[in-house]
């Protein structure tokens, strides 16, 4: 699972050019500025990464003004508290994502070794964006367990990971800023699943459910189940009007798929395989940015990260998503597949 918060201990300390008050820390593989002479190398923080969402508690009010998210609720149900988002920002030119506390906020008697993982401890949990209203749908159930989750890991936690894998290659695609839509056959039973929830597959007002019927998800997760002989997912980014402000201009919502689950094994198609199963039904993948033979620090992945989308050119990509070739785990992140998020793209569009 992935840490939004954990213990870290700061490393390098650069002076930030024309800025007298404040200077960058490296912490992993993120810079964040900080009030000069805050932090020594070597000190060890809570750090807190993008995307995470802090409780209202007094010693995080002072983000109130810049960071403040009212509650997400649906049905009479908290889907996400209300809290304060750490985005990306920037200062005297200098990319900032993250924040860093000293370890007097956590609760007495948290571990604080190196890597510790305090985000249930602080209470932190991970900001999704809400889905519209059109999308959210009526929910049958929770995401079942026998699928795997949708997620990704961002590279600037995984030095240690790229430095093991050096010299492999890897492919990338274009990540999408939609939201994540999962369609499966399992035991003989047909399931579509918004990020996190079983949807009702027959409420026809939900756009979500309209695209999968559109594209007869149903009948090609049977025809292929029948061929390959394992029950399967696919799992796609959703992106369109109403979703994540429309970045790619679209008039009508589509799915860009970018997993095939075996769900027997829960590995994922290979590269090739699933390129030719999606494209022998008709179905679009993520846009394919090449392959690279990884050789390349954090930095340089997020230089590779910055580029304009495939799918609308006027606007910046989200970023890349990297994968081996042949789905493989890694003995510490699980399943080797991570982002590289584009910063031009964050600071744009304020997150
Ligand atoms: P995030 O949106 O930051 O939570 O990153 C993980 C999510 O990116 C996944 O859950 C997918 O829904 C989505 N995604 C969009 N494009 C891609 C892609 N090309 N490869 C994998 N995941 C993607
Ligand atoms: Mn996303």
């Amino acid at each position: 699972m992935r840490k939004l918060a954990s213990i870290q201990t700061v490393g390098e300390i650069l002076p930030i050019e024309g800025a007298d008050a404040i200077e960058k820390i490296r912490v992993l593989g993120w810079w964040v500025v900080t009030k000069k002479g805050e932090h020594r190398t070597g000190d060890k923080v809570v750090y807190c990464e993008i995307d995470s969402l802090l409780p209202e508690r007094p010693e995080f009010e002072f983000l109130r003004k810049n960071c403040y998210r009212p509650a997400i609720t649906a049905a009479g149900q908290t889907l996400l508290p209300a809290g304060f988002r750490i985005r990306t920002i920037k200062l005297r030119g200098q990319v900032s994502q993250g924040i860093c506390f000293p370890l007097s906020i956590l609760p007495e008697g948290t571990p604080t070794d190196d890597g510790t993982d305090v985000t249930a401890a602080l209470d932190i949990v991970k900001y999704d964006p809400p889905l519209p209203a059109s999308l959210a749908g009526r929910v049958k159930g929770t995401f079942p367990g026998f699928v795997p989750k949708t997620d990704e890991t961002r590279v600037q936690v995984l030095e240690p990971v790229i430095a093991r894998h050096r010299g492999k290659v890897f492919y990338m695609t274009e990540k999408l800023d939609g939201s994540s839509v999962t369609a499966y056959l399992h035991d003989g039973e047909y399931g579509l699943c918004s990020r996190n929830q079983r949807l009702d597959e027959d409420d026809l007002d939900n756009g979500m459910c309209r695209v999968a019927k559109d594209l007869s998800l149903r009948e090609k997760l049977t025809e292929t189940r029948a061929r390959l002989g394992f029950d399967l997912a696919f799992q796609a980014e959703i992106i369109g009007p109403g979703i994540q402000k429309n970045k790619y201009a679209l008039k009508e919502p589509r799915l860009y798929f970018f997993n095939v689950v075996d769900l027997s094994s829960r590995r994922l198609l290979d590269h090739a395989q699933m390129l030719e199963l999606l494209s022998s039904l008709s179905l679009l993948s993520v846009p394919q940015l090449g392959t690279i033979t990884l050789d390349h620090s954090v930095d340089q992945l997020i230089e590779l990260s910055i580029g304009q989308s495939v799918l609308n050119p006027q606007s910046p990509r989200e970023g890349i998503v990297l994968r081996p070739l042949k789905d493989e785990d890694d003995p510490d992140m699980g399943r080797l597949s991570f982002k590289a998020i584009n910063p031009k793209f964050l600071l744009k569009y304020d997150e």
